[in-house]
């Protein structure tokens, strides 16, 4: 059968050109813009579950779900409800306020270990602030962060960064001096070998380790067994802390977290944690935390620095409660059958066609490699058919199905996601691994 939509898409195309005048490449976050795959970002006007519906009125199954935020599918009535009431209500007081007490209670009520959280705007303001914090509480200024892991675009965290750096093959950014770069030290992951080794020889210079809690931005990379807890051992033998960035697994992975899901490492649980995505039900929301003792540092009570005019902020406070609210049993349930589906129907469908690949999968996180054998670390990653991805993307969005357009990325699936949307994706599949074989 014909695929339904054509490669052009003429209003995007035209909101595209728009764009490009008044917004670097057109877009505002560089891998929306389809670098790596080619053809014309679909710039989309409305979403509903687990659609979303273009300029030129086509609909797709989303795989996408705002990298992560939309595990409820979009539009969802509970949180909907909640963002027009919070918005009746006044949009930011810049004092503080009702709504962001009950998010930050909800955050630490699921976490375990969690004692206090401090609400910030984006999952790289988290990562920042933890690294400062981790830096102000050991006055020391290195860092160890693993190849492939992203933070966000922190210029500390930017070395040997996973998501957009990977899709677009960049080097470590411009823009970031060699004295912030410099004190990042950039370790293979799942090596514990390589961080023995890093403490052994700078111990005494490492304020913090920060790790994905499971990676997916190189694609998904389990954990090895006991390296969590590896990390956690070495980094209290040297008084350094373990931050955990769960901005893309907290409240996905688990109701709370890749943490819920692996359980407290006998060694002790992560000093500090990061989050974002799900707890903002998609509006601009997240968080860093730890124990209270950590935590006591931050200004006004201790001297590191840290503020927001819009941290908190209700309206987005709102959804992330609503959201969370919602994040049922049920809702976990049902993200692991979607997962198994289409988990599934890639290794039935890829095996037919005698298309290398390789799924990874963490709870319902999951990402598909175009190579095949165990990916461990992101030299593993790296050695993908990124080509041929691209040719599955296309031929996947002509059947109204849009992934990630990168292959380093997580698809994402919400508990929206019913039997209509997985039997269109299962098939478009199905046709598309026909079609590129
Ligand atoms: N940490 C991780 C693990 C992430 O996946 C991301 C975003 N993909 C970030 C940090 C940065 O979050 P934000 O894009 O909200 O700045």
């Amino acid at each position: 059968p014909n695929p339904p939509y054509p490669d052009t898409a003429p209003a995007s195309e035209e909101l595209l050109r728009r764009a490009r005048e008044v917004i670097p490449g057109g877009v505002n976050s560089p891998v929306r813009a389809y670098g790596s795959v080619g053809g014309t970002p679909r710039f989309m006007v409305r979403g509903e579950g687990p659609w979303m519906w273009d300029a030129d009125g086509r609909r797709y199954v989303d795989l996408v779900c705002s990298w992560g935020p939309m595990i409820l599918g979009h539009a969802h009535p509970d949180v909907a409800r909640a963002v027009r009431q919070a918005a009746a209500d006044g949009f930011s007081f810049g004092t503080p306020s009702r709504r962001e007490v009950l998010l930050a209670e909800e955050i630490v009520r699921r976490v375990p270990s969690l004692e206090q959280v401090r609400l910030v705007n984006s999952g790289t303001e988290a990562t920042m602030s933890a690294i400062r914090l981790a830096r102000g509480v050991t006055g020391r200024s290195a860092v160890v962060k693993f190849a492939g892991c992203y933070h966000g675009h922190v210029d500390a965290l930017l070395a040997s960064a996973g998501s957009g750096v990977a899709t677009f093959g960049l080097p470590d950014s411009p823009g970031v001096p060699a004295s912030a770069a410099g004190e990042t030290i950039v370790l293979p992951y799942n090596d514990l070998a390589a961080v023995e080794q890093a403490f052994a020889e700078r111990g005494q210079q490492i304020a913090a380790v920060i790790t994905e809690a499971a990676p997916g931005n190189m694609g998904v990379v389990p954990p090895a067994p006991g390296f969590t807890e590896g990390l956690r051992r070495i980094t209290a033998e040297h008084g350094a802390l373990l931050v955990s960035d769960e901005v893309m697994t907290g409240f996905r992975a688990s109701t709370a977290g890749w943490l819920g899901l692996e359980g407290v490492p006998a060694s002790g649980a992560p000093d500090l944690f990061t989050f974002g995505k799900v707890m903002g039900g998609g509006f601009p929301a997240a968080a860093f935390g730890g124990r209270a003792e950590v935590m006591a540092m931050l200004a006004p009570e201790g001297p590191v620095y840290q503020a927001g005019t819009l941290s908190g902020n209700p309206v987005a406070s709102a959804a992330g409660l609503a959201t969370l609210q919602a994040c049922t049993p049920q809702v976990y349930a049902r993200l692991e059958e979607v997962a198994d589906a289409l988990t599934t129907a890639v290794r039935d469908s890829f095996g037919r066609h005698g298309i290398a690949h390789r799924v990874q999968r963490v709870g319902s996180m999951f990402s598909v490699f175009f190579r095949e054998g165990e990916v461990r670390d992101y030299d593993d990653a790296r050695e993908q058919d990124a080509q041929r991805f691209g040719r599955f993307f296309h031929a996947m969005l002509r059947r109204g199905v849009h992934l990630p357009p990168s292959c380093y990325e997580v698809w994402f699936v919400s508990a929206a996601h019913g039997d209509d949307a997985v039997e269109t994706t299962v098939r478009a599949i199905e046709e598309s691994a026909a079609e590129i074989a």
